[in-house]
């Protein structure tokens, strides 16, 4: 039994009749800890517990964090959790109620990680959030559920952090024999690691994040993300913080679900005027990416603090 559940997949009425196509939404927001993180890292927890490992450390405080605080409590096996100064409140909240033990070091991530690393023996495993085969095969589970609930997509929308749900994305395409369905990347200007990769023709590496898309602040891509670029049909698309923002509220209203900037990047895609990131497409299949740690609060005070050039006028 996997740790992660199956989740609504449904047709989106107001979105597709906003963009005059089929607009599929897999909700995996719905995740218990509240994102489709749990799917890989699920499995690489499963899996490092089947090898004797008997503690997991992260240095996630966002939803990598909280997914594997889940997964240790789940499997009952002990969870660290290092996570800088900058980390929320709410942040630390989520990771403590699920049990773990959350250790606060450094001012930024590096040093958290750092800390994190230091932990580390034999019975320990480390949890990355992004860069593992483990998690890629596990997050190719959303798409295998999507095939067998018989949905008729014709592409794949998918927000891209580190790379690693859009790696699982395409694993789980390729093991359903969909290898040639395009994947549209969706990043935010300032976190756009991945568009930035492809148009260098090389991997290259933010110098800091400038964006309120937290869960995508990756400055640099995985590998296995970048080849993947090359060698499938992967439309890089980047929009505004603003446009983010603006996606969060219009799903929240349309569907009832709170989401994270990094999630509402990806629902951009279709809420965006005229949709260009979905040219050429009849029926795209959305991952509901989710995302555990903004508030209403927050969502509200990041909306207040963009420039105004940013945030276009709401009718
Ligand atoms: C982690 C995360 C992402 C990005 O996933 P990657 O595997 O890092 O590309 C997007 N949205 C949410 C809500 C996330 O938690």
């Amino acid at each position: 039994m996997p740790l992660h559940i199956e989740t609504p997949l449904i047709v989106s009425r107001p979105l597709s009749l906003r963009t005059g196509k089929q607009v599929w939404l897999k909700l995996d927001a719905l995740q218990p800890p509240g994102s489709f993180k749990l799917r890989g890292i699920g499995l690489a927890c499963e899996t490092q517990a089947a090898r004797g490992k008997r503690r997991f450390v992260s240095s996630s405080g966002g939803n990598a964090g909280i997914a594997v605080a889940y997964a240790g409590r789940e499997l009952g096996i002990p969870v660290t959790v290092v996570v800088p100064e900058t980390t929320t409140a709410h942040a630390r909240h989520l990771i403590a109620q699920e049990g773990a033990t959350l250790v606060v070091h450094g001012a930024s991530w590096q040093e958290a990680n750092a800390q994190a690393q230091s932990l580390l023996d034999a019975d320990t495993a480390f949890i990355h959030p992004f860069d593992d085969p483990l998690l890629w095969t596990g997050h190719a589970t959303l798409i295998d559920e999507a095939v067998r609930s018989g949905a008729r997509f014709d592409a794949v929308v998918v927000a891209v952090g580190g790379g690693g749900l859009m790696s699982g994305v395409i694993e789980g395409l390729r093991r359903n024999g969909l290898g040639r369905l395009p994947v549209v990347t969706v990043e935010t200007h300032g976190a756009d690691s991945l568009a930035q990769a492809v148009r260098a023709g090389e991997r290259v590496t933010l110098d800091a994040i400038r964006s309120v898309a937290t869960s995508l602040g990756a400055k640099q891509v995985c590998e296995q993300a970048f080849a993947l670029a090359r060698s499938h049909d992967v439309r890089c698309h980047v929009v505004t913080d603003g446009a983010a923002l603006d996606a969060c509220a219009k799903f929240l209203e349309d569907h009832r679900l709170l989401v994270e900037p990094a999630c509402g990047a990806a629902l951009a895609a279709a809420y965006e005027a005229d949709a260009p990131a979905l040219a050429g497409i009849e029926a795209p299949l959305i991952v509901v990416c989710g995302g555990a740690t903004a508030t209403l609060d927050q969502l509200a005070a990041w909306r207040a603090a963009l420039p105004p050039a940013a945030c276009p006028a709401t009718p």
